[in-house]
């Protein structure tokens, strides 16, 4: 096992049996160097600094039915909300004064938020805050809506892809939903020129390790700048109420072998983590994770955007609660970055938006 560890950090890629071996994770020790492995990289290539973004969820509103997500639309028991133009650029501005300068623009599939009246909160955004980091996180649009996105100043978008396996996401979504568009889109993404992300859920249901070893090859092969790795966490209001959550220590054991895989990608300890465990959080930046992302919405919207039970969203998770975040932080060695937290590529390789 130690030696398989040894060759994933020289090679950034292991065989299908290989990987097989180290995903069972039946060895403390072994899980022990990954971790360790894994932090190291992290720091070679980011010191001890984490980004911060600020989450702003800024609609509660889907027209999709994935099986997993209690913001689907056929979910009944949410309180549904949608923010304007006017309290989405207060929230950056409240953002902006606690110190981010990277936001996250999250909502279900909203299509209230046409092309033309999301990219004009895009550019009032970029037009208030020039010098931050503008991520769209709204799922599957056509390539021309992508591209105008992005020419109104919107600079990263997160889509995870859930499962590389057509017949696993099939068994994740209902009739009509399949996983070719939603790769597309993410190809389509990274033509536009986006800083992209994409990821999964672990322990979804119906998740195989076969199928966690096809998405390591899938991410391998797209190559995002950033990858969003959480634990599924079930929902009394979706039809997976009955399933078992995700385990934290297997999202973690993931986190250090992507680390591993892709050294200079951006890594975030996920919301869904910090919820599944108290110290989830700290567990992941200690296997490589670099990204954390407070949630900078409104209280009153925080508590009707959960797409799991039990989301936790105050204290350290909460952009009010940056100060507890840099205490917990401090603890395991680890301090907030005042930088955005462009991916390398896009700040040396000139392809970084500058504004
Ligand atoms: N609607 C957009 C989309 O699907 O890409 C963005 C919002 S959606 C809530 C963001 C992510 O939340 C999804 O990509 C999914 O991986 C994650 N998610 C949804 N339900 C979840 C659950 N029950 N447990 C953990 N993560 C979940
Ligand atoms: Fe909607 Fe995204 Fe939830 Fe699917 S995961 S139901 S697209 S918010």
């Amino acid at each position: 096992m130690l030696a398989l560890i040894e060759k994933l950090k020289r090679e950034r890629i292991l065989e299908r049996e290989e990987f097989r071996a180290l995903l069972s994770g039946a060895d403390a020790r072994a899980d022990d160097r990954l971790r360790e492995l894994a932090r190291e990289t992290a720091r070679e290539n980011f010191s001890n600094e984490i980004y911060v973004r600020g989450l702003i969820e800024f609609s509660n509103y889907c027209q999709r039915n994935c099986l997993y997500c209690a913001l689907r639309a056929a979910n009944r028991a949410v309180e549904r909300y949608r923010m304007e133009k006017d309290e989405i650029l207060e929230c950056c501005e409240r953002g902006r004064e606690l110190g981010f300068r990277s936001f996250v623009m999250q909502s279900g599939e909203d299509n209230y938020y046409t092309a033309e009246k999301m990219t004009e909160i895009i550019a009032a955004i970029r037009a208030r805050h020039p010098d931050c980091a503008i991520t769209l996180s709204v799922g599957e649009k056509d390539e021309e809506t992508y591209r105008a996105y992005f020419k109104a100043g919107a600079n990263r978008f997160l889509l995870r892809h859930e499962t590389i396996s057509p017949e696993h996401y099939r068994k994740l979504h209902p009739p009509g939903m399949e996983l070719a568009p939603r790769v597309e889109c993410l190809r389509a993404l990274k033509r536009t020129g986006f800083q992209t992300g994409s990821g999964i859920m672990v322990g979804s249901p119906f998740q195989t390790i076969d199928n966690i070893i096809d998405d390591l090859y899938f991410l391998a092969e797209l190559r995002p700048e950033m990858i969003g790795i959480g634990p599924y966490l079930p929902s009394r209001d979706t039809p997976f109420a009955g399933e078992k959550p995700g385990s934290a220590e297997d999202t973690v054991r993931l986190i250090a072998i992507l680390r591993l895989m892709r050294p200079d990608a951006l890594i975030p300890a996920t919301t869904a983590l910090a919820t599944a465990e108290d110290d989830g959080r700290e567990r992941g930046i200690l296997a490589g994770a670099n990204v954390v992302m407070p949630n900078l919405s409104p209280a009153g919207a925080r508590e009707k955007y959960r797409p799991y039970d039990n989301k936790a969203g105050r204290g350290a998770e909460a952009a009010e609660g940056l100060e507890l975040l840099r205490a917990r932080l401090a603890k395991i060695g680890y301090a907030i970055s005042a930088e955005r937290g462009d991916h390398a590529e896009f700040i040396e390789g000139g392809r970084c938006q500058k504004t």
